[in-house]
């Protein structure tokens, strides 16, 4: 049976073509689809956009709109076992992970539900007789643009502040993950947020993502993804002079001073490459070790990664599942290549795990490499995968100046005791989030963005909610006599 897609609230099969979601651990089939056309794109935004108006969702009062939010979050948590278990098939990451980005989704509507309804319009200084005020106003419809890497939570960084704000929103998951998306719409209209209001449109992203960037209806568009995508996006945007986050790729520095605790570290640098095999935006996937310490921290770290669990995500005990899918998985075989040409040296992994368990499912083992220059292309482009480049540093302006020598700023981490080293080296990265003897560590009251080719804007973050408005300045007059200037009293105001 062929899965239904939301187009303005109406459940139907799409117009376009027909996409089978892949369980990556064994290649078989969780759910067939037909995804949106071009007319159902239009179809879903001009209804929108009408929605936005005729049910009232853009003028409702914070508070109420506030409540549909928090019964989205409850009604999450009420169903975030099945939910957690269907994102495993829809992208093969382990349990343990889809459970916990299950409940941030939660947390994330919770969160913006409280910022819908606390959040302030300002009564300016007034500098005459008149009293001035900002106040915000929903942008209508906007779109959010998600990729496979975590969905559920992606979408939810977008669709929570953008309802929360009053627009209605257009969500294109990627092909390869649309089923929690399509999950989150149902939950949305349980939830009571009225019919129109959202709308979910699987589809490719160079056909149905751009029909939907491009339309003149659509106010804002919140992507993340990869960084070409990206810049093809922005220069759409500043065509129709429409405001856009993005979210896009990394190739995120850690740093260990030879005064850290190594064992922090160690489960530290871990963490931050192999969770989530390493498709991950922020995984921390070049690594800096200082030079006294250099060679007993490689042997710990290489020791620990190749005791990592790689296996089943229906396990609890697995750490790492499959790669998303068999195309990704020989991506990121050919950096492994790429890494031997330049001269790397494989400390670990660089191959498939072997036995019955792997053989239908896209896996890769945890891979190190060692002696490579961070100027090599295995240093400098995002693999996203399961692999990690390290390198000897001696002292903290080499240090600042390799760490920082990367098209991407998305993110960093410092392992050191001495917190006023921390300061000044977190303070010289240009990153957009530092972490300090922790890593992939994510709240939803923090802002969160990268710098350079990583992107522009921030999401998360109480003030969220304002990139989905539109600020407007009311005046009104005080003044007992008309304004001057037309005289009309003939000077006599009395
Ligand atoms: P991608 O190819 O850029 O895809 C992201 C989304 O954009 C997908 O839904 C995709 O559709 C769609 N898309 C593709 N071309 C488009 C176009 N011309 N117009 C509009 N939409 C278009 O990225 P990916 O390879 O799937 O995802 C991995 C990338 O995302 C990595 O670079 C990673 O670093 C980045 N990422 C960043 C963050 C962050 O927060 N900074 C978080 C997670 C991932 P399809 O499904 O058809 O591809
Ligand atoms: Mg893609």
């Amino acid at each position: 049976m062929l899965e239904s897609i939301n187009v303005a609230g109406e459940w139907r099969q799409g117009g376009g073509d027909h996409y089978a979601s892949i369980y990556p651990a064994d290649g078989s089939v969780t759910a067939e689809l037909a995804q949106a056309s071009i007319d159902d794109v239009n179809e879903a935004i001009e209804r929108a956009d009408r929605a936005v108006h005729q049910t009232g969702w853009g003028s409702l009062k914070p508070h109420l709109r506030a409540g549909v939010l928090y019964r989205i979050s409850q009604l999450i948590r009420d169903r975030a076992e099945a939910l957690a278990q269907l994102q495993r098939r829809d992208n093969g990451k382990p349990i343990s992970e889809t459970r916990a980005l299950v409940a941030s989704a939660a947390d994330t509507f919770q969160f913006f539900a409280a910022a819908c309804e606390t959040l302030e319009e300002t009564i300016t200084p007034s500098r005459g007789d008149y009293l001035t005020m900002s106040v915000h106003d929903p942008l209508g419809v906007v779109a959010a643009i998600t990729p496979w890497n975590s969905p559920i939570a992606s979408e939810a960084q977008k669709m929570a502040p953008a309802l929360a704000a009053g627009n209605a929103i257009i969500v294109k998951p990627a092909q390869a993950t649309p089923l929690l998306a399509l999950e989150l719409a149902k939950l949305c209209e349980e939830a009571g947020v009225p019919r129109g209001i959202v709308s979910v449109l699987p589809g490719s992203g160079s056909i149905i993502g751009d029909a939907i960037t491009k339309h003149p209806l659509i106010k804002r568009v919140a992507f993340t993804g990869g960084t070409k995508t990206g810049r093809h996006i922005a220069h759409v945007a500043a065509d129709k002079l429409m405001p856009v986050s993005l979210e896009l790729g990394g190739k995120s520095p850690t740093i260990v001073f030879d005064d850290a605790d190594l064992d922090h570290a160690v489960s530290g640098v871990l963490y931050g490459i192999f969770s989530s095999s390493g498709e991950s935006c922020i995984a921390g996937s070049r690594l800096f070790v200082q030079r006294r310490i250099y060679r007993a921290f490689m042997d710990r770290l290489v020791a620990a990664a190749a005791q990592l669990r790689v296996g089943d995500p229906a396990s609890e005990q697995t750490q790492m599942g499959p790669l998303v899918s068999q195309a990704h998985r020989e991506t990121v075989e050919g950096y492994v290549a790429l890494g031997l040409e330049e001269g790397g040296r494989l400390l670990t992994g660089g191959k498939r795990p072997t036995g019955e368990l792997f053989d239908r499912g896209s896996f890769y083992t945890p891979t190190i490499f060692e002696g490579l220059a961070n100027d090599t292309r295995t240093c400098q482009e995002e693999i996203f995968g399961p692999v990690l480049v390290a390198l000897p540093f001696d002292d903290e302006a080499n240090l600042i100046a390799q760490a920082n020598d990367s098209v991407y700023g998305l993110a960093s981490g410092i392992w050191t005791r001495d917190y006023k080293k921390a300061w000044r080296v977190g303070r010289a990265l240009d990153t957009g989030t530092v972490w300090i003897n922790t890593y992939k560590q994510f709240s939803i009251s923090t802002p969160f963005g990268g710098t350079k080719d990583a992107g522009i804007g921030r999401e998360k973050g109480r003030l969220g909610i304002l990139e989905y408005t539109r600020q407007k300045s009311m005046y009104w007059g005080m003044n007992e006599a008309p304004l001057p200037w037309a005289d009309v009293t003939g000077g006599d105001a009395s």
